[in-house]
């Protein structure tokens, strides 16, 4: 019997995503439908993001278009969840009159009763405390997601490392992970139904099982998820390069399932900002562990984050940053201009930079990046990839799917494979952000 229904807008990462699943099969298990648009939903969840002030601000214009709608059906709940909800709490519930709800990164595993104590008392609920269990990390999502070829499981959630710049020690509190026998628990089910491919979760992975205490830690939990049969593809993100050591690389190399391609973030070129940032690593450091990883994987792609602007970088900061680029040649990178934000250590460093340089600066990264991106596709071109079909293109019935390096490939011609097919297919074509192939 439905319930209602409900709608859930998410912003920021993955691990936001995979908490909107979760929340999703909660309010399903409540009895709620889901719906395409908030008009139609007697529950709208927004799952929030803080990591840049410009993912902040989006909450705020969707809390907005809230307003009319609600006044339209007062019987309308409104809850914002995530990093906003985590740093905002009570401030947040003051300024928006029309809002029921803030469910903290600990408390989602009490949404379902947060929902009935608001529809019930009609009272405004401030759930953000945090718990020394959280209890939403031992929640799976069975058989929900974006795809069914693959699901994102959660192994740790949480950091500790307090990075100048970052509010997620703030969100989401320290590294708490899962007992290695939960998750491979949620694994084994994900593979008997149907899925291809598992992405580990973690704001860490590196720091997986050091809170368990038992001498567990995350190269033997991908030991005993790949004996797992049926599992075809196991990816992680993100590790720590500080972090990062021998062992994992080794599990890299040996273990069939895992992929080539690794999530190392660098952030900056220059030693001194990466101090700064409180990173814990230097530019040698990390140079050396991608070349332990490309002489152990010579296929390997590596990814990172950027981060320009960060307070104080100077010319001769930022040109070692594009000179990092063109050294380690990135497959591909995510790059961001800093943003300050309440709370952290950078918010209140002296020496902020204008808008305008961080956004040239951010412009110089990407054109770098564009041209080495494009030469590793147009390089695979007569290679030939094993490729997990992911879907379908409406419309023109083009297969596409990805690469065990993690890229993007549309098969030429139309519906000459199926989703969860694990084919081999030559790449014809390298293009700016994916690749052509054709069934081999
Ligand atoms: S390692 Fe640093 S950047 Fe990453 S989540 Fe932790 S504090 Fe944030």
């Amino acid at each position: 019997m439905s319930n209602g229904n409900f709608y859930i807008e998410t912003y920021g990462c993955q691990m936001n995503e995979h908490d909107s699943e979760k929340m999703a099969a909660a309010l399903k298990r409540m009895g709620l439908t889901p719906v395409p648009t908030p008009e139609a939903a007697d529950v709208v969840l927004i799952n929030t993001c803080s990591i840049r002030e410009k993912a902040e601000h989006k909450v705020y214009s969707a809390l907005g278009k809230l307003k009319p709608l609600k006044k339209k059906n007062p019987l309308m709940i409104t809850v914002v969840a995530g990093c906003v909800a985590q740093q905002r709490r009570a401030d947040l519930l003051k300024k928006v009159g029309h809002l029921d709800a803030v469910v903290g990164a600990h408390q989602i595993s009490e949404l379902p009763s947060i929902i009935r104590r608001v529809r019930k008392t009609k009272e405004r609920i401030d759930a953000t405390q945090f718990t020394s269990r959280v209890e939403s990390l031992h929640l799976n999502a069975p058989g929900l997601g974006p795809s069914r070829v693959w699901s994102y499981v959660t192994v740790m959630q949480g950091c500790s490392n307090f990075c100048a710049y970052c509010v997620v020690p703030f969100t989401r509190g320290p590294e708490q992970s899962r007992p290695s026998e939960e998750v491979i628990r949620d694994v084994r089910g994900l593979v008997n139904k149907g899925r291809r491919e598992v992405t580990l979760l973690g704001q860490n992975v590196n720091a997986y099982g050091r809170d368990l205490g038992n001498g567990t830690n995350f190269p033997r939990l991908l030991q005993e998820l790949d004996r797992i049969e049926g599992l075809a593809r196991i990816r992680f993100t993100t590790s720590h390069p500080k972090d990062f050591g021998t062992d994992l690389a080794r599990a890299m190399a040996d273990l069939p399932s895992l992929c080539e391609h690794i999530h190392l973030p660098l952030q900056s070129g220059s030693d001194r900002v990466l101090k700064a940032m409180g990173r814990g690593y230097t530019l040698a450091e990390y140079t050396a562990k991608v070349e332990m990883l490309r002489q152990m994987i010579p296929k390997v792609a590596i990814t990172a984050d950027m981060i320009v602007g960060f307070p104080g970088e100077s010319d001769e900061d930022f040109e070692q940053t594009l000179s990092a680029l063109e050294r380690i040649r990135y497959d591909q990178i995510f790059s961001f201009k800093f943003s300050p934000r309440a709370g952290t250590r950078a918010q209140n460093l002296p020496d902020q930079i204008p808008d305008e340089i961080k956004a040239a600066r951010l412009k110089q990264v990407h054109a770098i990046q564009d041209r080495i991106t494009l030469d590793y596709h147009r390089a695979s071109e007569g290679v030939i990839e094993e490729t997990l079909i992911e879907g379908i293109k409406e419309g023109s019935g083009q297969p596409y799917g990805r690469t065990r390096t993690n890229k993007i490939v549309n098969l030429d011609g139309s519906n000459c494979a199926a989703p969860g097919e694990l084919i081999p297919v030559k790449i014809t074509k390298g293009l700016k952000h994916s690749l052509v192939g054709e069934r081999v």
